[in-house]
């Protein structure tokens, strides 16, 4: 009787996949809200120079406190509100607030690059980049300060529109960097092809950096290249200082990763910069 009892059950509870699936349901169903109601916020991580140690910039990076499900992680929720229309508010939103954070800091004499995440989405869509200038004038943006982050993936697969619309965003004053680099498909023929002022090499191609010959080789080689086409080079994810050596050694311009900083919130970044000056003595 347990037997068949238990092949009765009207639902099956230990179904991962509906479970997931339910859940992401219920967060797409709450994210338009959660823009509205300001349960995302931006947390921002320093990029600074290799040799002189100097601060380049911040990156603007996602994060949603959600009432219900607490605080939840970009790679948690982006590739669902990629698969909507929702990733345009919510990347309007996120260059919106970064500008204001920009500002307010620009008063205090703090004069640094903040780069922007873009997604494939967004530069695919055919209003964007309007929506992007009327909110840069709005908000009165530094925009020779501004980086757009954009994927190599991006630039693969809309070859032609993703050309004008880079185009677009240069001609705004914004600079571009491609993002992860060495993640996925890597092509340095974009370095020739687009316009762009940054190479950002993938986290997942630095966590070797130190151990891997072959990837030591790989990194050299693409700085090289994208030296010879005015790239500057930044190292994703440098986590120690042998990384930060290594990366140094290997002529990478520019370091990002938890070695230097964790992303920070907006409060922290002058006292955390007051501090950084201070200990680099530079
Ligand atoms: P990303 O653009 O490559 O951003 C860098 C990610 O690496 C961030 O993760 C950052 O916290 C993490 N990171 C930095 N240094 C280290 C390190 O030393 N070690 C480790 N283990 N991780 C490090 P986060 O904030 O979780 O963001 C993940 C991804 O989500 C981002 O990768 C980006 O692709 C996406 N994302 C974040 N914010 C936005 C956004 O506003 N818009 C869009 N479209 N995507 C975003
Ligand atoms: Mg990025
Ligand atoms: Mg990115
Ligand atoms: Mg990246």
């Amino acid at each position: 009787a347990g037997y068949a009892k238990a092949n009765n059950l009207p639902y099956v509870i230990f179904d991962n996949d509906l479970l997931t699936r339910k859940y992401e349901f219920n967060l797409l169903g709450l994210f338009p809200n959660a823009l509205k109601e300001d349960q995302t916020f931006l947390m921002y991580q320093p990029v600074i120079d290799a040799q002189s140690n100097k601060l380049i910039g911040l990156e603007a990076l996602i994060r949603w406190n959600s009432p219900d499900y607490g605080l939840i992680m970009p790679n948690d929720f982006i590739p669902l509100v990629e698969s909507t229309q929702l990733i345009h508010p919510m990347t309007e939103w996120v260059i919106r607030k970064t500008i204001q954070t920009q500002n307010l800091l620009y008063e205090k004499g703090f004069k640094f690059y903040i780069s922007i995440n873009l997604s494939i989405k967004n530069i695919k869509n055919p209003g964007f980049f309007d929506r992007v200038i009327k909110i840069i004038e709005e908000e009165k943006a530094h925009t020779d300060l501004l980086i757009f982050e954009i994927t190599e993936t991006v630039l693969l697969e809309e070859k032609k529109h993703s050309k004008k619309t880079i185009q677009s965003i240069k001609d705004a004053g914004i600079k571009i960097a491609i993002d992860d680099f060495g993640k996925g498909y890597s092509s340095l023929t974009y370095l020739s092809q687009f316009r762009t002022d940054f190479l950002k090499i993938d986290r997942h191609f630095v966590s070797h950096i130190v151990d891997k010959e072959s990837i030591k080789q790989i990194i050299q080689a693409t700085v090289k290249l994208a030296h010879q086409f005015n790239l500057k080079v930044v190292a994703e994810g440098v986590e120690t200082l042998e990384m930060f050596e290594e990366a140094k050694k290997l002529g990478i311009d520019y370091i990002q990763g938890f070695y230097i900083a964790r992303p920070m919130n907006e409060d922290q970044i002058l006292d955390w910069y007051k501090n950084f000056i201070k200990e680099s003595k530079v």
